[in-house]
């Protein structure tokens, strides 16, 4: 099948060309993000394939429905940037890659953790300039902390797992409860107790309109003065403005972030050369106390091998008209 494939970049084309001599489709790499702009460029192709950060709203579905295209394939689990209403009355069907590697995101979390608590990327810095000096290096022991964990699926369970490793009291919110989680020790308490009771608080649940801002100023004076805040979902579950007014007044004592709520004008480009308009993110990334990175914490080579592998197989299947299980129903998430 003809395949339009945007937002493409060197590590897209590596894996999925090598996964696709096992497939053969034509697969055609455009580096633009989708929207409403560049649409027409696929116009001809039956299948488009999708990364986060592409805008897939209904005009854009509108102009890929015009030129023939069927099938949106995404390459990510996600699915907040497609308006599926849009996508099922234009009769389109929708699949994703459900679940790649929960461990490469989990363990990005714990190493934002480790790395805002022990100062690793300081003192890399220092000992280079031959400073030895471990002043404002201090952490703490994980073992014995509380670690408050919002959402406990896939990727949040194993977190859970991971942090009762280190000796960590691990307490969660999720709607729905996790027996065998429960079973190995995790405690469900209300959101309130969560937010009141934990030293490190990572979110793992999807933006949903429940979960958008679900961390604003009020949760932020819930939690416990100097809380560390871990962000591997989604960027609008936390309220930017409100997260900088908790660091400002010293509240909050560590933040990191892989996501960040306005992130598509930013991450997975080099601008390094541009000035960052974008006056919010560019608070955020001075305080010392804030760890940033741009949306990584799937990028393994474990994750990229099966999301090549789940992508073409959907595609596959769509194409031969055969069952995919990865066909994405619900209208839930919000963009
Ligand atoms: P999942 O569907 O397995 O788990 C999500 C969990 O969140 C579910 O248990 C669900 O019940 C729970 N949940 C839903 N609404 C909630 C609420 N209001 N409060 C608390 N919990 C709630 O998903 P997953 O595979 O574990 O992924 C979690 C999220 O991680 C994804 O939605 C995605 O946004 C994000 N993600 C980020 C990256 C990255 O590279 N940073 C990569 C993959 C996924």
């Amino acid at each position: 099948m003809k395949v339009a494939i945007y937002s493409a970049r060197a590590y897209d084309r590596e894996f999925l060309d090598r996964e696709n001599t096992r497939h053969g489709h034509e697969l055609v790499y455009i580096d633009a993000h989708l929207d409403c702009v560049t649409a027409p460029l696929a116009a001809g192709f039956p299948a488009v394939c999708l990364f986060v950060n592409d805008h897939a709203d209904a005009k854009a579905l509108d102009i890929l429905a015009k030129g023939g295209t069927r099938y949106i394939v995404l390459r990510c689990a996600g699915f907040n940037q497609v308006d599926l209403e849009a996508a099922r009355s234009l009769g389109m069907t929708v699949a994703r890659v459900p679940a790649y590697s929960p461990y490469a995101v989990a363990e990005h979390a714990v190493a934002l953790i480790q790395t805002l608590n022990r100062k690793t990327h300081r003192a890399w810095n220092r000992v280079r300039e031959g400073n030895f000096s471990l002043g404002g290096l201090l952490g703490f022991d994980l073992h014995g902390k509380t670690v408050g964990v919002i959402g406990t699926g896939r990727i949040g369970s194993v977190f859970a797992n991971i942090m009762q490793g280190f000796g960590c009291r691990v307490l969660a919110f999720d709607p729905v409860v996790s027996i065998p989680l429960q079973s190995s020790g995790v405690t469900y308490v209300p959101l309130e107790t969560l937010l009141q009771d934990s030293d490190i608080i990572s979110l793992h649940c999807p933006l949903t309109p429940d979960t958008h801002h679900l961390i604003n100023g009020h949760a932020i004076r819930q939690m416990k003065a100097g809380v560390m805040l871990i962000n591997t979902s989604r960027g609008a579950v936390i309220d930017s403005s409100a997260l900088i007014q908790g660091l400002k007044s010293g509240h909050i004592g560590h933040v990191g972030l892989d996501v960040y709520e306005e992130e598509d004008a930013l991450f997975f480009e080099d601008l390094s050369n541009q000035v960052i308009q974008d006056d919010v993110f560019a608070r955020l990334t001075t305080f010392p106390n804030v760890l940033i990175t741009g949306h990584q914490a799937f990028f393994t080579s474990n994750a990229m091998q099966h999301i090549a592998e789940t992508t073409l197989e959907n595609i596959r299947c769509l194409g031969q008209g055969l069952p995919c299980a990865h066909i994405v129903q619900a209208p839930n998430p919000i963009g």
